[in-house]
């Protein structure tokens, strides 16, 4: 399924509308509580809800011209020592989520498990760090099905490693993704990213819980569409809290490139086009209703707040 620009724009109108009667729900401006527990474990007071970030580590990749798909390798290089960072490499960081919520315990996706790199696939060892108990969490819910997303739901024995969770997913991900003939005529490149759709999911294939983007899938929290980065990519609002949290997954990739440079295309941006008015879009949203903000590849604890620089953003965690 390719996106047309007509229903990118009409999803991207509800991005809009839908939050209109959340602002009164938050209070910006106040800073939250912060409790770094331990390197990659850091906690977010918000009152009636409780943030656990939990990194699942990180992957370094060397930087090729092919990385950032609509700029010059010196371009890219540039921004990195900018950044303070190695000019010819690019660290990718991993950090799922908990929050408590409604009476929930939701982790919003589910990291590597034990099919990334050496570096990644901690994220199990930190929830334990953190006093989380894996029965404990009680949904998981997916923005995208990535393999750095989608892979740590199931182990290389077959099980489900949240075994008294409900399981969320954006029903466009799933149709895209699950459908066979889209699978046979996958590029070799794409094959293995559709086999861990697979190996992750089908058994699931009758209780995994399809939800629409935009619609409220558990008490305080909203569903987003923020198509682009693949499908049915889904950002998530949390609510209820004393500042309202936008999860914006893959949204940006490294922020040193993507953050700061909102029109440029990580490789991995399945339809780039609709992914850089998404990025655009929930960024100036951010910023506007004085959001916290946490995404996936974003660094420090990853959560944090933007503001406006340049042509572009900057993210500041708050850890
Ligand atoms: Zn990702």
């Amino acid at each position: 399924m390719s996106m047309t620009r007509r229903q990118f724009l009409f999803t991207g109108a509800a991005i809009g509308t839908t939050w209109l009667g959340g602002s009164l729900a938050g209070c910006a401006g106040m800073s939250p509580r912060v409790t770094t527990m331990a390197p990659g474990i850091t906690r977010i007071d918000l009152g009636a809800v409780a943030v656990t970030m939990l990194s699942d580590g990180a992957f370094s990749r060397p930087l090729d011209a092919g990385f950032v798909r609509n700029a010059p390798l010196a371009e890219v290089q540039a921004a990195l020592a900018a950044a303070g960072l190695p000019a010819d490499r690019v660290e990718v960081p991993f950090t799922p989520l908990v929050v408590d919520v409604g009476g929930q315990r939701v982790l919003f996706d589910a990291g590597n498990g034990e099919f990334g790199a050496a570096t990644a696939g901690r994220l199990l060892d930190n929830m334990g760090k953190a006093g989380i108990d894996t029965t404990s969490i009680t949904a998981v819910v997916f923005s995208h099905f990535h393999g750095d997303h989608i892979n740590g739901l199931r182990n290389k024995a077959g099980n489900i490693v949240f075994p008294k969770a409900r399981i969320f997913v954006p029903r466009p991900e799933w149709d895209w993704w699950m459908d066979d003939a889209r699978q046979a005529a996958a590029p070799e490149a794409m094959k293995g990213a559709f086999a861990a759709t697979r190996r992750v999911f089908l058994p699931l294939a009758s209780s995994v819980q399809k939800f629409e983007p935009g619609a409220e899938i558990l008490p305080g929290v909203h569903s987003l569409p923020a198509f682009g980065h693949t499908p049915g990519h889904t950002a998530f609002m949390i609510e209820g809290g004393s500042q309202r949290l936008l999860y914006w997954a893959d949204t940006t990739n490294v922020a040193p490139l993507f953050v700061r440079n909102p029109d440029w295309a990580v490789m991995f941006d399945m339809d780039p086009e609709a992914a850089r008015v998404t990025r655009r879009k929930l960024a100036d949203w951010a910023i506007r209703d004085g959001l916290l903000l946490a995404g996936y590849h974003l660094p420090g604890a990853a959560i944090g707040t933007l503001a406006r620089r340049g042509n572009g953003y900057e993210f500041a965690p708050l850890a």
